[in-house]
């Protein structure tokens, strides 16, 4: 039988499990047909730069996950490394290349970097235009605003999924636990944006339980294994658990899946819940960068005709989301 995507399944004590597979593979069929049409007009195809400075298994498995990602939908990834030595100069000088090179139009770079780099020295040089993983400080600050802009893709994977969670968020109390650049800040913004009440809680929250027991949304995003308990959660509360540990070589959620079970309404399993969906989030995201470059491209050839893609200026073409 075919599920439709996003459809919660009911497990035996009434929580829903809402995976993230059906999603993903929802938004991967979108981007996929937007990947055709965009090459049959402009005769090319996004391309995504994935680029990390020095070696860690971790970023392989997560850079792999992405290019198969492409793979899938028809995006060509390059996938970019720089020695673990580079400095920091050497590092804007790659992003300074890859936000001019026409062939490019998305990149990514894989966070954290070495501690003797810090992002703010280095991010200013990412054209905001190809900044499909939302880091420049544009990208958060127009969506703070409430304005268009790419926020980071697991932030808007958590979004995504709350709205096919199968009830209207307008006028829920959210809270987010994490107020990280890259999940629990973004999260509250997007949250914000379909008119929640909005909650941010964080390690200096005092009696985080007395918080997460009003949410009718909880987006957890901590990155510390079964912190919310089933006692914690308000009955009937839709939960979206980003976070991801390895504990024991098996990756754990921040939920306790066994207590939350039975008062949850509706919960996002790990693995298997944001972590797809975040990947196809991502494709949408080049897909859209490389439609707003060209049609930045073609408003600087009022003949409309198409050449290579080059890249729109920091802030153009960034459409609302
Ligand atoms: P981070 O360490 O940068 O931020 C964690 C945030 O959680 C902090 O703001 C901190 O104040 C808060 N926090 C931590 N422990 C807490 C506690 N006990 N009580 C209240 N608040 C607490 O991490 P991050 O980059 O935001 O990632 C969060 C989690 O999401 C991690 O587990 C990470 O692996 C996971 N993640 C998953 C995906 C995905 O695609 N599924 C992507 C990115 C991050």
């Amino acid at each position: 039988m075919h599920e439709q995507a996003g459809a919660p399944q009911v497990n035996s004590r009434t929580t829903c499990i809402l995976a993230g597979a059906p999603i993903a593979v929802e938004i991967r069929a979108r981007v996929r047909a937007d990947v055709l049409g965009f090459r049959r007009r402009h005769g090319t195809l996004p391309t995504l730069a994935v680029l990390h400075v020095g070696r860690s298994a971790e970023f392989a498995v997560y850079a792999r996950q992405i290019v198969r990602t492409c793979d899938r939908v028809g995006i060509v990834a390059r996938e970019e490394r720089l020695a673990g030595r580079a400095s920091a100069a050497g590092l804007r000088e790659r992003l300074r290349e890859l936000s001019s090179d026409p062939g490019v139009t998305g990149v990514i770079l894989q966070l954290p970097l070495p501690r003797r780099i810090s992002l703010r020295a280095v991010v200013g040089e990412l054209d905001p235009a190809k900044d499909v993983d939302g880091i420049t400080p544009l990208n958060a600050g127009l969506l703070a605003m409430g304005y268009p802009a790419f926020a980071p893709a697991t932030a808007q994977a958590a979004a995504e999924i709350l709205d096919r969670s199968g009830r209207s968020l307008e006028g829920l109390h959210a809270v987010v636990i994490g107020r990280s650049n890259v999940v629990g800040r973004p999260v509250a913004q997007l949250l914000l944006r379909r008119h929640c009440t909005v909650t941010i809680c964080h390690t200096r929250t005092r009696d985080l339980g007395s918080h997460t027991r009003q949410a009718d949304v909880l987006v957890v995003a901590a990155g510390s294994p079964g912190l919310v308990r089933g006692d914690m959660l308000k009955p009937g509360a839709t939960v979206v658990d980003v976070g991801t540990t390895v504990v024991d070589g098996r990756i754990v959620g921040d939920v306790d899946a066994t207590s939350a079970a039975g008062v949850a309404g509706v919960v996002t399993p790990v693995p298997g819940g944001v972590g797809p969906v975040t990947n196809a989030v991502l494709m949408e995201h080049v897909m859209l960068a490389a439609r707003n470059l060209a049609a930045a491209e073609r408003a600087r050839r009022p003949t409309g005709r198409s050449g290579r893609i080059a890249p729109a200026s920091p802030g153009t073409g960034l459409r609302r989301r």
